[in-house]
């Protein structure tokens, strides 16, 4: 037994690092085999970006890390259901398998909304795992907004 925490464990202390800094707790992990290759959290609020969602600064920091412009044959772990917006950057990169723990109803576009990966448009569909750990992601996502308007 390896006493390394396993990505999706390290992507949710990523999402409550992001809910410790006020960014909405979304945390995302790209793993090459063992190799972690980028670990990042929502910065939408400090980069005052709206497009630096977890998923793209991970993506992002792989793809500089590797070097090749793609990122087959790596697997993404995020805390909460690709956006449009990062699922097209995941065909875009290729990688090969996403694991996302919370369900997105209002946002999420992989198995909520457009669906990107099932449109004839998408052409690269990666493996998709859903549900890991989806319990403590959603406490955390619902603690963070409760917050929010109280
Ligand atoms: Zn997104």
């Amino acid at each position: 037994m390896s006493s390394a925490p396993s990505p999706m464990e390290l992507a949710l202390a990523l999402a409550e690092d992001a809910a410790a800094q006020g960014e909405a707790p979304v945390g995302a992990v790209i793993v090459e085999g063992q190799t972690v290759l980028a670990a990042e959290r929502n910065r939408m609020r400090a980069l005052a970006d709206p497009t630096a969602h977890a998923e793209m600064l991970a993506i992002r920091t792989a793809l500089a890390a590797r070097g090749t412009g793609r990122l087959d044959g790596c697997d993404l772990y995020v805390t909460l259901e690709p956006c449009a917006m990062c699922a097209g950057a995941i065909a875009h990169t290729r990688l090969r398998r996403i694991y996302f723990a919370a369900e997105d109803i209002k946002a999420g576009a992989v198995e909520n909304g457009i669906r990107l990966f099932d449109q004839p448009t998408c052409h690269h569909r990666p493996e998709v795992i859903g549900g890991l750990s989806a319990g403590r992601a959603e406490a955390m996502l619902t603690a963070f907004f409760r917050s929010l308007r109280d």
